[in-house]
């Protein structure tokens, strides 16, 4: 079932998600129904409180670019009571966008490399290094976790460019 998303302005994306403590069919569920409305949207990720439920988990589903310029077909991986253990410290930027903030992008820099800790959908818990557009997207989906956007994460001048649009954004998200 396609669920539907929270918007810029709804206060449960500035809340801190409470951690899962149990994985069972109801959870399983919401997965399937993320992964529905996440593919709907034409996301590459999305996190439990996108969809109003303030709880740690995530999904990304993230083309892989190869050596020789091709892309591998993305691979869908969940994210339960996510930690980002470890970063390298280069960073790199790129243009960033949400679900939950339409027609708004901006650079964010990020760490290239990091190491998640996480439990995956069948309750094991996993340690792994990803890099590139895959610990990009971990880290826009965590931060969800966390009550931060993207948009927090701008330098000042970008930031006060989109300050106008954000406003109107929340003005008709919130209408509905
Ligand atoms: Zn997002």
């Amino acid at each position: 079932m396609k669920l539907s998303l929270a918007y810029y302005g709804e206060s449960i994306l500035r809340k801190k998600c409470e951690r899962v403590n149990e994985i069972n069919e109801e959870l399983r569920q919401l997965v399937n129904d993320m992964v529905e409305t996440m593919m709907a949207h034409d996301g590459i990720g999305i996190a439990a409180p996108q969809v109003h439920h303030s709880i740690a988990l995530f999904i990304i589903n993230v083309p892989i670019p190869t050596e020789n310029g091709h892309w591998l077909p993305p691979k869908l991986r969940v994210f339960i009571n996510p930690k980002i253990i470890a970063h390298s410290e280069e960073l790199w930027g790129l243009e960033e966008g949400c679900l939950s903030i339409p027609t708004i992008y901006g650079t964010v820099h990020r760490p290239i490399k990091i190491k998640v800790e996480a439990t995956d959908l069948d309750g094991n818990v996993f340690i792994e290094e990803f890099v590139g557009y895959e610990a990009r997207a971990i880290m826009h989906e965590n931060d969800h976790i966390n009550g931060v956007l993207f948009i927090d994460r701008l330098h000042g001048k970008e930031r006060k460019e989109l300050e106008l649009r954000l406003r109107e954004i929340k003005k008709k998200y919130l209408k509905k």
